[in-house]
């Protein structure tokens, strides 16, 4: 319903009438304690040289977005023109050389970035890679350090969870993150990994249906990717529709970076909207769920652009949650975080999770340590709805799925090691997680430093994980 139907009913109003206000037990508010709800408006792009003759309804075109998306360092050049500096473009040259993803960047990505000082934006740091800021991998990263292969029947479908199945129909995005934790699989070959193919392919697709109809226990599909974006709309239909026909599958999450990198879609692709309402509403007469999980980690990403995207999913009846990553100089702070927590709740996008940064090759500069993550759940519980408050979690590295950052068995601040188990995916099994080698002291480094320390560092965590187990059990 649009707003204006809505004042055409006669609805109560608040009276402004004589009636005195109660007093406060509180202090006012200090106005910019609440300046996250003014969301960037007009036509904030036009400081893009490229971009300078550029309208509202150009902008808001989804396929404009697309075509002009920045994917090499000469589009970049063309776009910017003369706003960025030499030294600039000559770390990101190297940077491009160097990083294990792909580069794709949307226009309104690109008119967010600060590019007064693009070395510290939190979108630049995202999307753009740049060699000034590299830093060596950890010596216990690897590639999908999440086992989504080995936990795969077959190509694409990942079943880990008793009642969850992880679906991969394509392996493209609308845009690539620098750290996207399917860097093994999701976009171009790049100088420093050649990629595993997931192409949207109707065989392999059936291949996961018949898996997941064989399997009573699969009641939740993540439908991910790549990302839903670049799903066509009858693909949305034939993948949605298939798989609420199975009965035991009660709930589907598309899972799209969309609302956060490129908003316009929602507000002009009709024909990819209505696929995804048509899919809801035939789920929501069925008694199933089906809802939109995005990924927005900044609030410098929440445009208007956003909230009116929003609010047209929500005029549909489809909810929206989200899910972050815990990143340095992106979400790390406790005004970002708490900012992005409030901004993502004003526009009715739900923080569902918070994660520690994966494993992931070639982005050590954007991990934090556990201990961040720690300090910033204990800030963030308590600023808003129980339902708006993320769960900060770890994917466990290995395969042992989410845990709670708080439940760790044993974590040393010194080697940055702590230790997760997973009764219920995993039983027996102890996970370990890393903090970055930069936020060890230097005596954890030194010992990182050494190949014969590093079982021994394992080790002794994993003795210590283990008393602690043992003394958890004691109590019963
Ligand atoms: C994250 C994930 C899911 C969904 O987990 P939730 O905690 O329900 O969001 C399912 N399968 C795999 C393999 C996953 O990584
Ligand atoms: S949108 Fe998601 S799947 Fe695609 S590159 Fe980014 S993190 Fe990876």
């Amino acid at each position: 319903m649009s707003e204006a139907m809505m004042t055409a009913v006669d609805v109560p109003q608040l009276d402004h009438d004589d009636t005195p206000v109660p007093a406060a037990k509180k202090p006012p508010v200090d106005p910019a304690v609440l300046a996250y709800r003014d969301l960037k408006g007009g036509e904030w792009w036009r400081h893009v040289p490229a971009y300078r003759d550029v309208d509202e309804a150009t902008f808001l075109d989804h396929k404009w977005q697309s075509k002009h998306s920045v994917t090499s360092l000469k589009r970049l050049l063309a776009t910017m023109q003369d706003i960025v500096s030499e030294d600039f473009y000559a770390d990101v040259e190297r940077g491009f050389m160097l990083a294990p993803m792909s580069v794709r960047v949307s226009p309104y990505v690109l008119s967010l970035i600060d590019w007064d000082n693009p070395w510290d934006d939190p979108l630049r740091r995202q999307f753009i890679p740049v060699a000034s800021t590299l830093m060596a991998d950890h010596p216990e990263l690897n590639l999908d350090s999440l086992h989504e292969q080995a936990d795969a029947p077959t190509p694409g479908l990942t079943h880990r969870y008793l009642d969850k199945a992880l679906f991969l129909p394509l392996d493209t995005c609308p845009v690539y993150c620098r750290f996207c934790t399917r860097s093994y699989a999701i976009g171009l070959d790049t100088e420093q990994v050649e990629k595993v193919a997931l192409r949207p392919n109707k065989d392999r697709w059936k291949a996961a249906f018949a898996y997941v109809a064989s399997r009573p226990e699969i009641e939740d599909i993540v439908i991910s990717g790549g990302d839903a974006y670049n799903l066509r709309a009858d693909w949305i239909r034939e993948i949605g529709h298939t798989l609420l026909s199975i009965p035991h599958v009660q709930r589907l999450r598309w899972a799209t970076k969309g609302p956060a990198i490129m908003p316009q879609k929602i507000l002009t692709d009709d024909e990819w909207l209505d696929a995804i309402t048509e899919v809801v509403e035939r789920g929501r007469s069925m008694g199933k769920e089906v809802v939109i999980h995005t990924h927005f980690n900044t609030a410098n990403e929440v445009t208007e652009h956003s909230l009116r995207a929003m609010n047209r999913l929500m005029e549909r009846g489809i909810l929206v949650r989200n899910q972050a990553v815990l990143q340095r100089g992106v979400n790390d702070t406790p005004e970002t975080m708490v900012r992005l927590v409030k901004t993502l709740s004003w526009i009715n996008a739900h923080p569902y999770y918070v994660y520690m940064h994966d494993l992931v090759r070639g982005v050590e500069d954007l991990r934090t340590s556990l201990a961040t993550g720690l300090r910033l759940e204990k800030i963030v519980r308590g600023v808003t709805a129980g339902f708006n408050t993320p769960t900060f979690v770890v994917d466990a590295p290995g395969g042992g799925g989410k845990r709670a950052i708080h439940s760790y068995e044993h974590y040393d601040r010194e080697t940055g090691v702590s230790v997760y188990t997973a009764p219920s995916v995993k039983p027996g099994r102890l996970f370990y997680y890393v903090d970055p080698l930069h936020a060890l002291p230097e005596s954890g480094q030194q010992r990182w430093a050494n190949p014969d320390e590093r079982p021994r560092i394992l080790e002794e965590a994993a003795e210590k994980a283990r008393a602690h187990i043992a003394w958890l059990e004691d109590g019963d």
